[in-house]
């Protein structure tokens, strides 16, 4: 069974197809530029690129040119179409409609569309990315898989908001939690290597450029930190995460700024980048950092400090943790910043391996064998698990 894997965004869409047998990547691809001048498609197959540079309007633009890629006679993977079983779709914002991945029926478009006000960037794109594969692929299943679904486990207490209730039950104001997708990828594969053991209680760091924690007790999400929207949290590239909410009137007031002005601050201009001034790129602050810049030093300082403190938040809400997982682009790839968070840790027993935290590319136990709790670098990949929840679903629906 071949599954073809799409997330797109307002001008660009990825996709893999992935042989579902031996879960190997026949092909990978990104658009960028839809609707805009320079539109351009990237297709790799075993590391091999086939470019397309033609303007391409919009997504079913887009669309019929990935399908002309993986056709290809020359660069594609597929002779016809329907070797294409099932489709996945990334889709950001379920709200509290469906707490796992759903097989796509005039239904659940109706709620993707009801949530487009939580997730004013994404669900309209996502909405337009299944439209559009739906017009080249009309009797292909297709299923949505929702960054918000994995968290919808949270107990009322992690997820109300100290508001009038009825700012809940109104407005549907509450923590949802994002990157689901990838705290479930993660945490699946840590239950797998840690023999599959019940009842454990897990602690997965994604610290990407976007960054949230999730607590999770026998493959449940307990809590997380991300909330109604992805600004909640972890201090980010560019996000200031938890703030005192009344900083956004004092600003609005003080600095005569818009509510659009601060939500733009906020979200584009904070975090490790506000605070460095350098870079919301962690490669570029660590290696201003060792060259003495006082504010690089800093926002790792003030970065690894929210990390460790919702780590311990977590141990409390769990009563305890087996595990934590690292994963994401600094997660997965920065040793100092792993050292640095499991240093203020020691209190839990943990006990880091210098050697095995120096290594890099694949998932393994970077604790010494003594270490009370173990200490695992996951590679995420979101696509593979949209892909396995696709197979499942459309297999079940047989
Ligand atoms: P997202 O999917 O949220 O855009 P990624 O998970 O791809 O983010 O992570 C991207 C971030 O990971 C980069 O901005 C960079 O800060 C960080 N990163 C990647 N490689 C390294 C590295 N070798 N050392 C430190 N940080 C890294």
């Amino acid at each position: 069974m071949k599954v073809l894997v799409i997330n797109c965004g307002s001008s660009s869409l990825k996709y893999q197809l992935i042989n579902m047998e031996d879960e190997k990547v026949l092909a990978i691809g990104l658009v960028e530029r839809i609707g805009i001048e320079g539109s351009v498609l990237t297709q790799k197959v075993n590391g091999e690129k086939y470019v397309i540079e033609q303007p391409m309007q919009d997504h079913k633009v887009a669309m019929s040119l990935v399908i002309n890629a993986l056709l290809d006679k020359e660069h594609g993977v597929i002779s016809d179409m329907s070797e294409i079983s099932a489709v996945g779709h990334r889709v950001l914002h379920a709200g509290q409609k469906y707490c796992s991945s759903v097989l796509i029926n005039d239904d659940v478009m109706e709620a993707i569309k009801d949530c487009i006000k939580l997730g004013p960037l994404h669900n309209p794109a996502n909405i337009t990315g299944i439209n559009s594969c739906k017009e080249f692929m009309p009797n292909t299943p297709m299923v949505a898989v929702f960054d918000t679904a994995f968290h919808q486990t949270m107990p009322e207490e992690a997820y109300i908001y100290a508001l009038p209730y009825e700012m809940y039950t109104k407005y549907g104001v509450r923590k949802y939690g994002f990157h689901g997708t990838s705290h479930k990828f993660v945490s699946t594969e840590a239950i797998k290597m840690l023999n599959g053991a019940k009842n454990l209680k897990i602690v997965t760091c994604h610290l990407g450029n976007g960054a949230s924690i999730c607590a999770i007790k026998d493959g449940k999400v307990i809590d997380t930190t991300m909330g109604l929207t992805p600004l909640a949290g972890l201090v980010m590239g560019t996000r200031c995460g938890d703030i005192d909410p009344s900083i956004v009137p004092f600003l609005m007031k003080e600095a005569n700024m818009s509510a659009d002005d601060v939500d733009n601050l906020m979200n584009k201009k904070s975090g490790v980048l506000g605070i460095s001034g350098i870079s919301s790129d962690f490669r570029d602050i660590e290696n201003a950092a060792k060259e003495g810049n006082k504010r690089a030093q800093l926002a790792l300082k003030i970065y690894d400090y929210k990390v460790k403190t919702a780590i311990g938040a977590y141990v409390a809400a769990l009563d305890g943790v087996d595990a934590i997982v690292f994963t994401a682009g600094l997660g997965e790839n920065s040793a100092t910043n792993r050292a640095d968070i499991c240093e203020g840790l020691s209190y839990l027993g943990i006990k880091l391996d210098p050697e095995k935290n120096a290594l890099r590319g694949k998932a393994m136990e970077i604790s010494t064998p003594d270490s009370k709790v173990k200490v695992l670098v996951i590679p995420t990949n979101e696509e593979l698990m949209i892909a396995r929840d696709t197979k499942e679903i459309v297999d079940s629906a047989k």
